[in-house]
């Protein structure tokens, strides 16, 4: 192994580039100053990578009911019990569920084993809980899902408008990016569209402390004051647009006034006109967007109100403007990109039949699956009834993370079988499994992940493996073989997979889809290994693009992007503000998911220590809620006991609780335990962020 290594930080979306070095106390890690995400910088969870490396904790051994066996027994009964299963119900009968944690390479595989030749649509991500709003969002408008823009516009805007987005704990070296760009040009604007105060909101000129869920009657109203104020870009929207009549109706239906806006979301009028000037008069705005929008009943539209603003003004494809919505996950967009959504196939093509057998000729996949298959929430109902009676999950704790955790860890136990690949030993999840899989973790594995920015980096390794552990993209290809299907899954490392994907891409591809890797497709292993930071889409000598629609053309068949009309809805369950407050989740500046890696360091673990719920000192003292005390929370699904933080910047009628904490830490700490299965209906992604809770001292 290396004494040192260029990899890519295993966190957030942001997608930092790292050097690993071995010192003499320790592995050291610091920012790449030639990385293009982070130039360098590292936000705390980065900085403490070298001290998350022991093994502690770590799945080592293959596993059968509880009893280390080898390799070969582990993979023959995986093959065995999803061929057995498969042939008394059918490959509908089967499902696999991955991670936006695992590398596209591994993603890719998975993919491919599933719907290329077990017949079958059903894999789907935990990236679904993510970004799959903003994805179909920008279907919808676009004719694909493509980010129109990169980091470097948010140092060039002028106004850049944080919706739903805490970036200062979430997303912190892009925040750390803007704090910068704002210091060295003052004139810079910052807009923080959020109930809560977040430290995202310190550098923020308005912070539009809006009413939860009523997002899109402000960005409605938005469209609004700008065709009344007569700044739409009428030639931009009569030369490349679809449906502007009817979006600007819509939103005029939806928040016909200022006044009426401020009304409905609860706002100071004097601090919306604010905004909205603001926005109106400046030419250069990025509205990034994330999770506060995506995670919602009605996130789709959510997005395309977003969408709808910088259609309306004609601002994308230039520097330093255009909607951007920010992943969660470290490759959450390559997922997208190799088919990880169960509603999607590799390379960004759809169950269109004219896509469906351009990817069957590609792999020679005659099974291949010709429908969508079931999107998380839904398969993980599927599991509980019954309907999916073998399960393989990779890299991820649905029965911490998804909503109603506790009826999916029920449905897991009484499911016929659960297979799990995992670097833990002990989840929520893990504890439900019959076959364990030990996979490689950060450090040990190698391939690539795609970032927000649409920039694909290498991930390499810089340890040895713990224990026997293997490549996810390798136990995938093993079973595939062991199924028949030993061609198709004939992969020497992950260096072929890589490439056999960058291929796909270029396969018939007349520049109507928008991803194209070009010359990757040849890279030799030796290239591979030193590939630099390069974006999508690639033209065949090699130049890449970093924003994307400049010429004003699209890829709907017409090349014309769409509107969509935007009619607000609540969130699905409401809350009164008396006995019931609404809950919104998220995440900690200094933690990661259930902490599996964070919590093996102390510096981090210190910044916020236990489980807690902030609430507003008014709401702490009408339900009698002492600071430090404990509280009992109780929603429509589920209880869970946390510690009370008063903060002033909380929204009286709603509290914040962090999504951390699992059942593997303590008892009852599982936030989504307290969330129904609420979900998007065009995109399937859980409302995170509204739930009607109970708070009532312990
Ligand atoms: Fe890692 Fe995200 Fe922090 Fe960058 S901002 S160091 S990718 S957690």
């Amino acid at each position: 192994m290396p004494e040192a290594a260029f990899t890519t930080c295993p966190y957030c979306g942001v997608g930092c580039g790292v050097e690993v070095t071995r010192e003499a106390d320790g592995w050291k890690v610091r920012g790449d100053d030639a990385h293009p995400a982070n130039l360098g910088r590292l936000c705390s969870k980065g900085a403490a990578l070298g001290e998350t490396l022991s093994p502690d904790g770590r799945l080592l051994y293959p596993e059968i009911g509880g009893q280390r066996v080898n390799w070969d027994t582990a993979l023959d009964a995986v093959a065995d019990g999803f061929r057995q299963v498969i042939e008394k119900h059918g490959p509908q009968a089967v499902a696999f569920y991955v991670s936006g944690q695992l590398l596209t390479e591994d993603y890719y595989v998975a993919n491919k084993l599933m719907k290329g030749f077990i017949g079958s649509a059903n894999i789907d991500t935990n990236s679904r809980l993510c970004m799959s709003s903003a994805v179909a969002a920008y279907k919808r408008a676009f004719g694909t899902d493509t980010v129109p823009v990169c980091y470097e516009d948010l140092e060039q805007a002028d106004l850049v408008v944080f919706a739903g987005s805490n970036a200062a704990w979430a997303h912190p070296v892009l925040y750390q990016r803007v704090a910068a760009a704002k210091r060295k040009r003052p004139h810079m604007k910052i807009a923080v569209i959020d109930p809560r105060r977040t430290a995202t909101s310190d550098i923020a000129d308005w912070h539009v402390a809006l009413k939860p869920g009523s997002d899109a009657v402000l960005l409605d109203g938005l469209l609004v004051h700008l065709a009344d104020a007569g700044k739409l870009d009428e030639t931009f929207i009569a030369a490349h647009t679809e449906g502007f009549d009817a979006a600007l109706d819509a939103a005029r239906a939806a928040a016909p006034t200022l006044d009426a806006v401020a009304a409905a979301c609860e706002l100071d009028p004097h601090l919306l006109a604010g905004f909205y000037a603001a926005f109106t008069d400046t030419e250069k705005v990025v509205t990034l967007w994330s999770q506060g929008l995506n995670q919602s009943s009605s996130g789709v539209d959510k997005g395309n109100a977003v969408i709808n603003l910088h259609l309306a003004t004609g601002r994308i494809g230039r520097p330093g403007m255009g909607p951007f919505s920010i992943t969660g996950q470290p490759n959450a967009m390559g997922g997208r990109e190799v088919g990880g959504l169960a509603n999607q196939l590799a390379a960004h093509m759809d169950f269109a039949p004219a896509d469906v057998d351009r990817v069957r000729r590609f792999w020679n996949a005659p099974r291949i699956a010709a429908a969508p298959g079931l999107k998380a929430v839904d398969l993980f109902q599927a599991v509980t009834s019954g309907a999916v009676k073998a399960v393989w999950i990779v890299a991820t704790n649905p029965a911490f993370s998804l909503p109603e955790a506790d009826a999916v860890r029920a449905g897991l136990a009484g499911c016929e079988l659960v297979v799990v690949s995992d670097c833990v030993r002990d989840t929520d999840t893990v504890r439900e499994a019959h076959i364990w899989l030990p996979a490689l973790g950060w450090g040990e594995k190698g391939g690539t992940v795609t970032n927000s920015e649409r920039c694909i980096s290498r991930v390499r390794p810089f340890l040895d493996p713990a224990g026997e552990a293997r490549p996810d993209w390798w136990m995938f290809a093993e079973v595939g073989r062991r199924l028949g299907y030993a061609d198709a899954f004939d992969f020497a490392d992950e260096a072929a997979v890589f490439r056999e994907y960058a291929d796909m891409t270029n396969f018939e591809n007349d520049d109507t889809r928008d991803l194209r890797l070009g010359p990757l497709a040849t890279l030799d292993t030796a290239a591979y290994a030193d590939l630099q930071p390069v974006q999508w889409p690639l033209a065949d000598d090699g130049t890449s693009r970093a924003r994307l629609f400049a010429d004003g053309r699209f890829y709907h068949p017409d090349r014309r992007a769409r509107f969509v009309a935007v009619t607000p809805r609540p969130p699905a369950r409401a809350a009164n503000g008396a006995d019931t407050l609404v809950l919104n989740t998220g995440r900690l500046r200094d933690q990661w998911h259930s902490m599996s890696r964070t919590a093996k360091t102390a510096r981090l673990t210190a910044h916020r220590p236990e489980p807690f719920v902030e609430v507003h000192p008014d709401d702490a003292r009408r339900l009698h809620l002492a600071d430090g005390g404990l509280a009992h929370l109780l929603g429509a699904d589920g209880e869970m006991l946390a510690r009370v933080r008063l903060d002033d910047g909380q929204r009286p009628g709603s509290v914040f609780v962090p999504m951390h904490w699992s059942d593997a830490h303590a008892r009852r700490a599982r936030v989504n335990a307290l969330l129904g299965t609420i979900t998007d209906p065009i995109s399937g992604q859980p409302e995170f962020k509204h739930a009607p809770v109970v708070v009532a001292p312990w």
